[in-house]
């Protein structure tokens, strides 16, 4: 290995572990899984790093975040400084910290990873990120006037988030319409707190109330105004309402009682705070045992929370191999801890139900790995006559979002794919002039740190077609 700048000697400091909860302490609570490095470890994990000068890790990173400049800082203990070059191009480093596929792309890529393990690049991340906000740093001011401009965003999550914090440093007035009653999207409907606390999102939304960035909740636009209304009173709109239209299977049984889909189960337990039911209003029914369809990130934040619901079996059904599943490695790993069962190679078939419409079980075909798929995935393929029953009396289904369908059905010049998917040229602008769009709702379901990504781009290109236009 010919890098430079090492502290260390290559290897001779083990990959810094971050605390964790016990698996068996955990399950029995919604506070986050993960507790923290503290200053001293935090500065150890750095020392790792071996500033290599072609960056393979930057490269890596969707978001090009500037990874050895915010470890070196780091090594030194400017933990400030750190969490300032991270934020130069990703506006959300506590939470991708924490929910990145880092195995797939900055840590993936880091050269330690050839001999020894990766720099915990994620970890560092959140270690500085939450640094910041524990050290209660006053809050930025704007530095740009006002250029007279205003920009309506439609969605709340991380796209919109991160393109709203873009625009208002650039002098923009900037309104974001949000359906819900809270802030942030998938990042506080979805993905639950015991792997990223709501505390964490609202930080970062309240930083942009205080810099001025108006919010608009239970506002769904295409409801109570249209994308063509809101055009008239603003200079540009970006769209980025995500993809919260669940998918199904179509196999029978799917609407009997007990069957939900993950989206209204996490949405209910985490944004309703259902598991704190009677203190909240929500309730939500206690499966004892529960299956969920699905290999993906969705499918583990099911399992874990109904874990901690209080399900004595969860069974995480999946029809392919763990090689194959998409969910983070760390979180697959976290609910084989926590006693989830997976019944792998097993593709639900039927779901059957009691005389009085409830679900008691789940008929499973057996399946083997055959050929690749276009994406290299081998496909699974029925083991004739080969099948296995589960009883349970909850079914989660969690097998995909698609596009949320509101804003091109009512603004019909925005013009979608096949999927749904908003179209967008290269600069994010939509088939409607002044219509920018980015994350879920162009990409199909994807990952955080790409819908930041493409709310900082549409940003940039809201920035050049104002000013080309208004030349
Ligand atoms: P969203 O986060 O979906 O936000 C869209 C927002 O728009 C929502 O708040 C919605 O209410 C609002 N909206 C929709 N229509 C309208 C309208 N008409 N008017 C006003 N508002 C509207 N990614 C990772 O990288 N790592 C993970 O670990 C991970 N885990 C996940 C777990 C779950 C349970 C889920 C569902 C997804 C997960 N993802 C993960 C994916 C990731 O969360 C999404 O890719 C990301 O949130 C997309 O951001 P977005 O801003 O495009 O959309
Ligand atoms: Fe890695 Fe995600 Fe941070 Fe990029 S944003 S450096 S991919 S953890
Ligand atoms: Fe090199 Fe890994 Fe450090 Fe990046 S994180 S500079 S790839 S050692």
């Amino acid at each position: 290995m010919a890098e430079e700048k090492a502290t260390v000697k290559p290897g001779s400091v083990p990959r810094q572990h971050m605390p964790e909860q016990p698996a068996e302490q955990r399950v029995k609570n919604f506070s986050e899984v993960l507790l923290g490095y503290d200053e001293e470890t935090a500065k150890r994990e750095a020392s790792r790093c071996l500033q290599c000068k072609h960056k393979p890790c930057e490269n890596g990173c969707p978001a090009k975040v500037k990874i050895p400049e915010f470890i070196a800082l780091t090594r030194e203990g400017k933990f400030l400084a750190a969490a300032k070059k991270i934020k130069e191009t990703n506006s959300l480093p506590a939470v991708c910290g924490r929910v990145c596929p880092q195995e797939t792309q900055c840590e993936e890529v880091c050269v330690l990873a050839k001999r020894f393990e990766p720099v915990a690049i994620g970890k560092l991340e959140m270690f500085v990120a939450d640094y910041e906000r524990k050290m209660r740093v006053a809050p930025e001011t704007l530095t740009v006037p006002k250029n007279g401009f205003s920009v309506a965003i439609v969605g709340g999550g991380p796209a919109g988030i991160a393109c709203a914090g873009d625009l208002i440093r650039m002098g923009y007035k900037v309104t974001v319409f949000e359906a819900l009653h809270q802030v942030g999207g998938v990042l506080v409907y979805g993905i639950p707190e015991f792997r990223l606390s709501n505390d964490t999102v609202e930080y970062e939304v309240e930083n942009l109330k205080k810099l001025g960035v108006e919010f608009k909740t239970n506002s769904p636009v295409g409801l109570v105004v249209s994308g063509e209304e809101l055009l008239k009173e603003y200079s540009a709109i970006f769209v980025g309402s995500g993809a919260g239209l669940p998918a199904f299977l179509g196999v029978e049984g799917e609407n009997l009682n007990g069957v939900y889909s993950a989206n209204e189960y996490l949405t209910r337990v985490n944004l309703m705070s259902a598991y704190r039911f009677p203190e909240s209003d929500t309730p939500v029914i206690r499966h004892k045992r529960i299956a969920i369809f699905g290999g993906g990130n969705v499918a583990m934040d099911s399992c874990r929370t109904a874990l901690r619901l209080g399900a004595e079996k969860v069974y995480c059904v999946y029809r392919r191999t763990e090689k194959e599943m998409p969910a983070r490695v760390e979180e697959v790993h976290h609910a084989k801890e926590e006693g989830v069962e997976f019944r792998l190679l097993r593709a639900p078939v039927v779901i059957t139900g009691d005389e009085k419409g409830f679900v008691n079980g789940v008929r499973t075909q057996v399946m083997e790995l055959g050929e690749p798929d276009a994406k290299g995935r081998r496909r699974p393929v029925p083991v004739k006559d080969a099948y296995e029953d589960i009883a349970v009396d909850g079914v989660i289904v969690a097998i995909g979002n698609n596009p949320n369908p509101i804003i091109p059905k009512t603004t019909p010049m925005i013009q979608v794919n096949d999927h749904g998917n908003i179209i967008i040229d290269e600069n994010h602008m939509t088939a409607m002039p002044g219509v920018f769009a980015g994350g879920d709702i162009t990409r199909g379901a994807a990952t955080v740190i790409l819908a930041i990504g493409d709310g900082k781009e549409a940003a940039l290109a809201i920035d050049r077609y104002l000013n080309a236009k208004n030349d």
